[in-house]
């Protein structure tokens, strides 16, 4: 079981600098993860014979920085109060979030072979009512940044210093009830809230710029009195040094990690194509894709703006 309870180093960081044989190895460690839960989504989808892979993929290094390097947390222990939550906004990558879960204590990994089957816990989306590190029931899109900021204004009242992080899809930023959360959380001076925004540019229906614009993107957030940092969601030291330059929870802006990412990534014919939002493996293609994942990462152009 991994038990993190997150502490800052001598030097105020969390993690160790750049070019250190440390820093080194937690990245190798985190590819490692980030490969696993490419490699179970892939397996699990095989279930029900469809699944969610390239909005999971393209937050699998987004997971395994979280889980295994930035969060606070007690398998041992789900509703520890002091924990650091987090919110899934875009609950259809679970499949990816329960391998990570399971891995890392909060239940037994052997209840996976049951996903989606009838009478498992774990469905196409995530349940808090049944699953042990599940913060909120979410899929719903659009939702999970109006619970996060109730998490961020809890964690006032209740005089406690946990974190609320929020990954959200760049296709529900399109909903309203998201921009009105920002503005709640800007005008709030929630500091304990971070959004990451998994910037893959796809949503089910196509690229959100055709659909939805919602670029200029950190100018919005900046406007709405948000701290931001953009990103390559992949470059897993840029993922760390985001996390070491968060500021401490308390009444400054909330903040938002942008990460631009590639839908799909890791699979080389599913990346950056709408069509396998919701796809299926079958045969020779099944081994072909384990075969690619193992493989590792080859590089990609994120697609990033830059703005
Ligand atoms: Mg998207």
């Amino acid at each position: 079981m991994v038990r993190r309870e997150q502490r800052v180093r001598g030097d105020g960081r969390a993690y160790p600098g750049r070019g250190t044989a440390e820093r080194a190895r937690l990245v190798e460690r985190l590819a490692d993860r980030a490969k696993f839960i490419r490699l179970e989504t892939v397996r699990l989808a095989e279930i029900p014979g469809a699944g969610h892979y390239t909005g999971t993929f393209s937050a699998a290094e987004l997971f395994a920085s979280l889980y295994y390097a930035e969060l606070s947390y007690r398998p041992d222990q789900p509703g520890w109060p002091d924990r650091d939550r987090l919110v899934l906004s875009k609950g259809h990558a679970a499949i990816g979030l329960y391998p990570v879960l399971a891995d890392v204590g909060f239940f037994d990994p052997a209840l996976l072979d049951d996903y989606t089957r009838l009478g498992s816990a774990f469905g196409d989306h995530p349940d808090m009512r049944k699953i042990s590190g599940i913060d909120f029931s979410s899929g719903s899109l659009g939702h999970g940044l109006s619970v996060s900021v109730g998490m961020a204004l809890a964690s006032r009242v209740q005089g406690r210093d946990y974190r609320t992080f929020c990954i959200a899809g760049d296709g529900e930023l399109a909903e309203g009830q998201v921009w009105e959360a920002a503005m709640a959380a800007g005008h709030y001076r929630l500091g304990s809230l971070v959004c990451i925004v998994d910037r893959n540019r796809l949503s089910i229906d196509g690229p959100t710029e055709d659909l939805m614009g919602i670029e200029p993107l950190a100018d919005k957030f900046r406007s709405f009195r948000w701290s931001v940092r953009r990103i390559d969601g992949h470059d897993l030291d840029a993922i760390l040094d985001a996390y070491d330059r968060l500021e401490p929870p308390g009444r400054g802006r909330p903040q938002v990690i942008i990460a631009d990412t590639v839908k799909g990534r890791g699979v080389r014919r599913m990346e950056g194509d709408v069509g396998w939002h919701v796809g299926r493996l079958a045969g020779a293609d099944y081994q072909e894709v384990i075969a690619e994942i193992e493989a590792g990462l080859q590089p990609a152009d994120t697609g990033g703006s830059g703005a």
